[in-house]
């Protein structure tokens, strides 16, 4: 299990990750998309990383929620509302922890997942990050009996063949869609967020 201090430090090392990807993320929302992915992810996870970095928190739920909220808060726009949502909507009717376990983490990612699911309506094969987070959540399912770094190897390596499953997909959302075939070859930016987010989770578990 980690504990909400770990989780605080964790997200830390994800906003760091998050805000040096911005040209990386800027080029390939460029490529199929409008070119601000970046900027957005790195405004958001710029203050995340200050609010994280001064906050202390007795559970892991309430760093979590300070991490969706300040998202929603600060980016705005299609993906402020998303990766807001992907933080903060598993934590409903979930008790408050002051440890996560592999189930704790599956549990919360898969509700967000269905959640931003009803919101967003994007499936599998849509060309979102829903691409890398559908198949990162049932990962973490499988990995319930394994310890926690070596469960979220398996996380980010399923979030990563999301990501690049989207190359061959193409958009039926967001500004991508205008691309149709286009887009083929270019991977999604939003997947690729989601598996930055999650390798980074698993880089620093280890
Ligand atoms: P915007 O599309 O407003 O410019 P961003 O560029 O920050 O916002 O984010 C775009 C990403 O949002 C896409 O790469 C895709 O992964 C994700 N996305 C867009 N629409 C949806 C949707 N309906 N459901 C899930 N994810 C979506
Ligand atoms: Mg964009
Ligand atoms: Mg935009």
């Amino acid at each position: 299990a980690i504990d909400s201090n770990e989780v605080r430090q964790m997200f830390c090392a994800v906003s760091r990750r998050m805000i040096d990807m911005e040209p990386y993320l800027t080029e390939i929302d460029n490529r199929v998309g409008d070119g601000d992915h970046g900027i957005g992810m790195k405004i958001g996870f710029l203050q995340v990383e200050k609010v994280l970095s001064a906050g202390r928190y007795d559970t892991v739920n309430q760093v979590f929620r300070e991490i969706g909220y300040t998202l929603l808060k600060v980016m705005g726009g299609a993906s402020g509302v998303l990766f807001g949502t992907m933080f903060v909507s598993g934590l409903v009717g979930m008790e408050e922890k002051k440890q996560f376990t592999m189930e704790d983490f599956a549990c919360l990612f898969q509700k967000s997942a269905e959640a931003l699911t009803r919101r967003g309506k994007a499936g599998i094969g849509d060309k979102t990050m829903m691409d890398a987070l559908i198949p990162a959540a049932g990962a973490m399912k499988e990995a319930l009996d394994l310890p926690l770094e070596e469960g979220f190897q398996k996380v980010a390596k399923a979030a990563e063949a999301g990501m690049e499953y989207t190359k061959e997909c193409v958009a039926a959302f967001g500004r991508a869609r205008y691309y149709k075939d286009k887009a083929k070859g270019f991977q999604d930016a939003g997947a690729t967020s989601v598996y930055l987010i999650f390798q980074t989770m698993a880089d620093w578990i280890v």
